[in-house]
């Protein structure tokens, strides 16, 4: 008696193309065969996506002698306060798993939304491994060993189970993550050999639409084939074993309470509300949230210093070498520079009273423009409120619905946030890797849109491949743009940025800069063509609706530039004391950084913590980094050069920092 794999697919077709509604499938003796492909069929008319047109049964006979059979595996469940602290439970859980990137794993969820199939992502690298990344991998041919089917069909949790427990023994994959996309199920789970099925609820918000499935992949590449195989095709019947029908049945309406009953017409929307998402007050939430950012650690506060920058600042009475300042030239305290402020603020008046557009802009501003446009060689420059809306505003205005966005792993959160803002489709490419980028472009081909990366990484100080960037954007015919804010000053014999740093003449089609750094004022800026800069002007939201900049912030950074252009032995300065502080810190392993930022990993959000605290004691001004500003489980102390560090202080900052790191 052959054994057939039967399956379901229901669909609609809206304006031509044909969206996915529900599947289902089923292992069975032909004679259970009709009364399968009724219940599946029944099933395909009530799914909360809406009415199919058109439902296909297909039935495929397999060898039974080639079924696998797998226990099913053990079963653990997680109530979260909230979606956030269900990502944040599915992320330690994969953690322990040795997945550790979150940051590179929401956006690869990101990636699976709205797939039909499963990412196959590299467990270590976390690059995609699908050969056919449109269509992901599909597990499929799988079901319960006899006994509990009847209870099976209309229990989405035992059908996960079945999935995640066939998924768990492929040969190669450490671990699944998986989101529902039906919008009455805010359950997800993470599950892996060892971990068992972690159920998580919630892991995404009731109503959305958006589900998504990884599975991590830690065999040869070479083995890869024969994994996909088995996910796709190895018919395997899991062994609930232990359960019994009446304990499925039960652990899915203790965790299920929105769950359809057994009715055609059944709106599992108006069925009992989530208890688990009401919120009992309206201040409940940020209670909730407070309280397990404290638990993790990752809780910040404000910390005044009584002091302006300088290589000393100083904090209730006490003196710290400051090692985390962006003011690298010592620009923002220094006389020349605070004597134009103050006499702009005097002439001109604490506020610009208006939008550049309006009444705000003063000659200030337009000369501070030209002068920049200059230092970076562009035919023009905007100066916007912060270097924050300068890319949020240039992104939103460049790229809209329909375009694509390819964005560094590692960008900026402005450059993000003004990525979100745009509308058009984000494709994050791994960190500075440029044949992924490549690859990624190669998989969006024709599509209109962006690179964009950070010149300088903020938090790892790390520099971008800029000769392949520039020339991959040429390509592939999309605009390229780089943010400087932590390139200008610093790099290049004169401080110019990336270009002088590579000695192109070659350069991205939009630079954007902050004045807030190396520079010593506040304000971000863009230079370009005078095309790109007069479009700006006109569709930035940010420019238009934000005032401009006031008199004394503008005036401060023009008379930092001249110094700047002046005396670019400031800029050489920086580079000696880092290249000094970098091979101080050599037995940690640290290597020359090609900026002025130094990170030192400590990976534990909660050993940063202390060392930063430690460090302070001895009179050491530095911040420990943590999530979300760099990934969970890679905190680090980000240390950050100043031209005007005295040797001695490096060398006895150093020797603590070894101290204390170490242990
Ligand atoms: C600091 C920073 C910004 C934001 O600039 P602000 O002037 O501080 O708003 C943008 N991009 C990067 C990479 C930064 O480090």
């Amino acid at each position: 008696m052959p054994l057939f794999n039967l399956r379901m697919h229901a669909s609609r077709t809206d304006r031509g193309q044909e969206v996915h509604i529900s599947g289902a499938e089923r292992i069975a003796w032909d004679s259970s065969l009709p009364d399968l492909a009724h219940d599946l069929c029944q099933r395909a008319l009530v799914h909360s996506r809406g009415l199919p047109d058109a439902v296909y049964i297909t039935a495929k006979a397999l060898n039974p002698e080639k079924v696998l059979h797998y226990p099913a595996l053990a079963v653990h469940s997680y109530e979260e306060k909230d979606v956030a602290s269900g990502l944040a439970r599915a992320l330690t859980l994969l953690a322990s798993q040795g997945i550790d990137d979150s940051r590179r794993i929401l956006a690869l969820l990101e990636e699976a939304r709205e797939k039909r199939g499963a990412l196959l992502v590299d467990a270590r690298s976390l690059e995609r491994l699908e050969r056919d990344p449109r269509r992901g991998v599909r597990a499929s041919c799988m079901d319960l060993e006899g006994g509990i089917r009847k209870i099976a069909q209309k229990v989405h949790f035992v059908e996960a189970l079945i999935l995640a427990s066939k998924v768990a023994h492929a040969p190669g994959i450490c671990a699944e993550l998986c989101l529902s996309d039906d919008p009455d199920y805010v359950t997800g789970y993470v599950a892996s050999k060892s971990l068992g099925y972690c159920r998580i609820t919630p892991l995404k918000p009731l109503g959305s639409p958006f589900g998504g499935r990884i599975f991590f992949y830690e065999g040869d590449k070479s083995d890869l084939d024969d994994c996909v195989h088995f996910l796709e095709e190895q018919p395997v019947l899991i062994d609930m074993g232990a359960y019994t029908s009446q304990q499925a049945k039960s652990i899915e309406k203790s965790l299920l309470p929105s769950q359809a009953p057994d009715s055609l017409h059944a709106d599992t929307r108006n069925h009992e509300p989530h208890s688990s998402l009401q919120r009992p007050d309206k201040w409940a939430y940020l209670e909730q949230k407070l309280e397990s950012l404290r638990e993790q650690h990752l809780l910040r506060s404000i910390d005044p210093l009584s002091s302006g920058p300088g290589p000393y600042v100083s904090k209730q009475g006490k003196r710290y070498l400051l090692l985390s300042s962006n003011d690298y030239l010592g620009l923002a305290n220094e006389e020349r520079v605070k004597a134009q402020a103050a006499k702009a603020l005097k002439t001109y008046g604490t506020g610009s009273g208006g939008s550049r557009l309006t009444s705000g802009s003063l000659c200030l501003h337009t000369a501070l423009e030209e002068s920049l446009a200059r230092f970076k060689g562009k035919e023009s420059c905007l100066l916007f409120a912060t270097g924050y809306q300068a890319n949020v505003g240039t992104i939103q205005a460049l790229c809209g619905k329909g375009d694509v966005i390819f964005s560094d792993a590692l960008n900026h959160a402005s450059i993000i946030d003004g990525c979100r803002l745009s509308g058009a489709e984000i494709v994050v490419y791994a960190h500075n890797d440029m044949s992924d980028l490549e690859a990624k472009i190669r998989e969006h081909p024709g599509a209109h849109g962006l690179v964009v990366s950070d010149a300088v990484f903020s938090m790892d100080g790390d520099l971008l491949n800029f000769p392949k960037f520039l020339e991959i954007a040429r390509r592939y015919d999309l605009l390229s743009m780089v943010d400087e804010a932590h390139a200008t000053g610093v790099l290049g014999a004169h401080g110019r940025g990336i270009e002088e740093y590579y000695g192109l003449s070659d350069s991205a089609d939009v630079s954007v800069g902050t004045l807030s750094k190396a520079l010593g004022s506040e304000g971000g800026f863009v230079v370009g063509s005078q095309r790109l800069i007069t479009y700006l002007r006109n569709c930035a939201r940010s420019f238009i609706f934000s005032t401009a900049l006031s008199p004394a912030p503008v005036a401060a950074a023009h008379a930092a530039l001249n110094i700047l252009e002046a005396e670019p032995w400031r800029v050489e300065r920086l580079r000696d004391n880092t290249r000094l502080f970098c091979s101080l810190l050599a037995p940690l392993g640290q290597v020359l950084s090609p900026s002025a930022i130094v990170p030192v990993l400590l990976y534990d959000e909660a050993k940063a913590l202390r060392c930063a605290a430690e460090l302070a004691e001895r009179g050491i001004f530095v911040q420990a980094i943590r999530y979300p500003s760099v990934a969970r489980g890679r905190a680090r102390l980000r240390f950050a050069l100043r031209s005007d560090h005295e040797s001695d202080d490096l060398i006895r900052a150093c020797s603590w920092i070894l101290e204390l790191c170490q242990k």
